[in-house]
Order: C-alpha cells, then structure tokens, then sequence
C-alpha cells in the first residue's frame, strides 16, 4: 500500500490499483459480474489500509523449522455492513479475515421526514472489546452512517472505522460532526450529491449495480 490521504481522520487511498479498479465501477457499461469483482477487491485494499495500525499480540510458534515469536491480531475483528449494499464490501473483506464476527444495520430512509429508520439491528457481544469496521459503499448523505455509528455505540462499540468507496463532502461533514472519533476510509472524495441523494459522478445505486437489480 503505498499513499493514503489523511485530511483530519479520512483517509482517501490513493493507490493505482485503486484507481483503475474504480474505472471499472464508475462505468456504467461495466456488467455485474465485473462490478462485482471490482467491489470486492476494491474493499480488500481498504481493509488493508484501515487495519495498518490494528494493536497486535506477539505469540510464540513453531515453523517446521523453528520456534519463533509472531503476531496475531489483539482484538477481534466485527464486520457491520449496513444493508443492503454495504454487503458488496463484506465478500472481500471475509477473504481476508474469515474468522471476524459479522453484525448487520438495516436503515431505510423515511419519506417525511427523510431520516434514516432502524429496521433491523443485529449485531455479535462483544463490541466493547472489538474492532468494529462499519461498512457502506457510499457515504452520500452521511446520516444513514451516523444513525449505523450511534447504534453501534449504543451496543457498546468504542472502536469504530467507517469504510466506504465513494464519499462526499456533505456526507464525510455530517458523520465528522455527528462522530469525530470515527476514522473514514474511502476510495474517492466526489464532488456533487444530487437533489435525490446521489453522488456525482459517483458509480450509480451500489445496492442494484452489485445485486444485479437494474
Ligand atoms: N447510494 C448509492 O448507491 N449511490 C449514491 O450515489 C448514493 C447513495
């Protein structure tokens, strides 16, 4: 991994691999089955990125040569895709880390009053001593992520990393101001949300472009 970007505590990784990887999403001739892929690695890189500083314990082992001091991980590690299409970056993450727990946010948007509402929490014991990677493709809005990061806390999340691909600025001000202690990782920064909450240029509805649900 070689650059990310730090601005306060977003991070946008700057990487090339990154950025022709996000050719493809952005795309919109890009079939799903590509999407997909590109989604799923996409969302390795970031982890990668995101986990840099993670505490580790040593640990004695032995190689079928030697004993040797190694590491493993300090904490346990709980994935929370907020639904549906935070699910696109939960495939490649597993791939790294298969043992991590997994908590799922459902969060639809109220007509009204244009809130996000809960309707579904599910979420594994233990966040208190967890590192908890929340995770959707778009922070748009920002307020679906908020609402996601004040339940998490409310279950006793104290260490939070949010983990999108594409970001705006109104979307990385409202979870800031909303959770400053929250770190944000994203592929991009774009510039625009539109008058029906979409990110300009963006990549179009992640959920439907991952799911096939054009
Ligand atoms: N959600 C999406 O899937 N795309 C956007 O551009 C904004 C929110």
């Amino acid at each position: 991994m070689n650059k990310a970007h730090t601005g306060g505590n977003v991070h946008v990784l700057e990487h090339p691999l990154v950025a022709a990887k996000m050719s493809v999403l952005r795309d919109k001739t890009t079939a799903t089955v590509q999407f997909r892929r590109a989604l799923e690695q996409i969302a390795i890189l970031l982890l990668a990125e995101a986990s840099k500083h993670w505490p580790t314990l040593a640990t004695e082992i032995e190689t079928p040569l030697a004993p040797m001091t190694a590491v493993k991980l300090a904490q346990p590690i709980v994935f929370v895709p907020i639904l549906r299409a935070g699910l696109g970056l939960l495939e490649g993450m597993l791939r790294v880390i298969p043992g991590a727990e997994i908590g799922h946010i459902g969060l639809y948007r109220d007509e009204v009053t244009l809130r996000p509402v809960n309707y579904y929490c599910r979420l594994p014991a233990g966040l208190a001593q967890s590192q908890v990677m929340l995770l959707d493709p778009m922070l748009a809005t920002g307020r679906s992520a908020s609402e996601a990061a004040t339940l998490l806390k409310a279950q006793g999340a104290t260490n939070i990393q949010f983990i999108c691909v594409v970001a705006c600025e109104v979307g990385v001000e409202q979870l800031r101001s909303a959770h400053p202690d929250i770190p944000i990782y994203c592929a991009a920064i774009d510039p625009e949300l539109n008058e029906f909450g979409y990110i300009v240029p963006g990549l179009g509805d992640a959920g439907d472009r991952y799911f096939g649900t054009l």
